[in-house]
């Protein structure tokens, strides 16, 4: 410790998109606290939750936006990724149309997001790979021309997630090595997990 560097502590937005059903929501629980759903209930607007990843000395916290991917809240959704250091782009590997969404969340992100976001593609439910639609290779190639980062996940499995959002820390920690906050970091609880309500159908 001595002489050495300070910790250096990032808060970071992060905001997951990404169609209704692809499991954006499982994913966020999976990595926050651990734990899986079968019949997980559809986010409502959009739900907040935060989680911090250490990497070396460096600590991120991340204040998760959990969006509904239903199209009636799609004009909500710059209001979640505006400012945010990173995005999550979720599809479905079993289900196609959720795919070619994914693409168009991509393209507004390219063209209203801004320059720096870390911008990564999911493929999620790698667990259900008999139903699979989208083709790994197809996936990889569109993220590669794209310049975004590819992870296939299993929200139910587990696999991956960590991963994830580790990735993701350090990508953020990156972009923004100075970008130190002065916020003092607590032990986060259940009750730091707030959901927000808004628009109703
Ligand atoms: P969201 O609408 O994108 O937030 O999706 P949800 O998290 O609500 O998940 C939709 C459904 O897919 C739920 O029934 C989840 O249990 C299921 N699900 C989510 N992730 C996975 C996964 O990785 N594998 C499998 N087999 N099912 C998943």
């Amino acid at each position: 410790m001595m002489g050495g560097k300070s910790n250096n502590n990032i808060q970071a937005k992060l905001v997951i998109l990404g169609d209704m059903g692809t499991g954006k929501t499982s994913m966020v629980l999976r990595f926050v606290k651990g734990q899986f759903y079968d019949y997980q209930e559809s986010t409502i607007g959009a739900a907040f939750f935060t989680q911090v990843v250490s990497i070396n000395k460096t600590t991120v916290k991340f204040d998760i936006w959990d969006t509904a991917g239903q199209e009636r809240y799609h004009s909500l959704a710059p209001m979640y990724y505006r400012g945010a250091a990173a995005a999550v782009v979720v599809y479905d590997i079993t289900n196609m149309a959720s795919f070619e969404r994914s693409k168009k969340w991509i393209e507004e992100l390219q063209k209203q997001g801004n320059p720096h976001l870390v911008t990564v593609l999911v493929a999620n439910k790698a667990d259900l790979s008999t139903k699979r639609e989208v083709e790994i290779e197809e996936a990889k190639q569109y993220a590669k021309e794209n310049g975004l980062q590819y992870f296939e996940t299993s929200a139910k499995t587990a696999e991956n997630v960590q991963e994830l959002f580790y990735e993701l820390a350090k990508r953020v920690a990156q972009v923004a090595p100075s970008t130190t906050s002065g916020m003092k970091l607590q032990t986060l609880t259940q009750e730091n997990e707030k959901r927000l309500f808004c628009c109703s159908a």
